[in-house]
């Protein structure tokens, strides 16, 4: 996808201020410092439109980007950030619920995982979560760029593995380093938005 228009619209705390045209969203889901940001801005061909983090944790807000004035990436605080109190940690999760337990325009959910490493107990706890809310899922295993050519498929099906990845959800292998990854990530994109 050829993306023209990319704009920062709302940091939304609260259902009130999520934007009312019905326009499709795509969420983006991942653990601190995972490469979330970075993958948004490859896809979306930015520098920084979103902040690829200093303070990781520390954005509790979900945070709408228009796209082609056609549809949302809505930005979800990281997760897994183990120096939020726990009260900023009930805070994170009764956001969420509201958000993925309610919201009609939510299309799909990207969760973005290290390929290097194997999917954590907070990733597969997100993943579990996003299925038993009924969400389609996109998994990004990002910094593919850091795992030898000849290791990436084994590294690729360890994620699925381990996240017990459901049959219809998409697992793509990314690095924001060499864009490898980018248009499948956004054939899968297309795929749910036209649902
Ligand atoms: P976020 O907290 O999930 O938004 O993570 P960031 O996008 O800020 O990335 C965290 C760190 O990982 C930064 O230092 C990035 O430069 C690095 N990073 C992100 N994606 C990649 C990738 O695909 N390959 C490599 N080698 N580094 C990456």
């Amino acid at each position: 996808m050829k993306v023209t228009q990319a704009e920062y619209v709302i940091s939304a705390v609260s259902p009130k201020q999520y934007p009312t045209e019905n326009i499709p969203e795509i969420a983006l889901a991942g653990r601190s410092n995972v490469g979330k940001s970075s993958f948004i801005n490859k896809l979306i061909q930015r520098k920084s439109l979103a902040r690829t983090s200093s303070k990781p944790g520390k954005t509790q807000t979900l945070n709408y980007y228009l796209i082609n004035e056609q549809f949302y990436f809505v930005d979800v605080p990281g997760y897994g950030y183990a120096k939020v109190s726990k009260k900023e940690r009930e805070k994170w999760g009764s956001m969420m619920e509201t958000y993925f337990q309610s919201r009609k325009p939510l299309k799909a959910v990207i969760l973005v995982t290290d390929i290097r490493h194997e999917p954590t107990k907070d990733d597969i706890q997100m993943y579990q979560y996003l299925k038993y809310h009924q969400l389609p899922v996109i998994v990004i295993a990002t910094k593919l760029d850091k795992i030898p050519k000849n290791k990436q498929a084994q590294f690729k099906k360890r994620t699925q593995t381990v996240l017990e990845l459901d049959k219809d959800d998409h697992l793509i292998a990314f690095s924001s380093e060499t864009a490898e990854g980018k248009e499948q990530a956004w054939a899968a994109i297309r795929h749910y938005l036209a649902k």
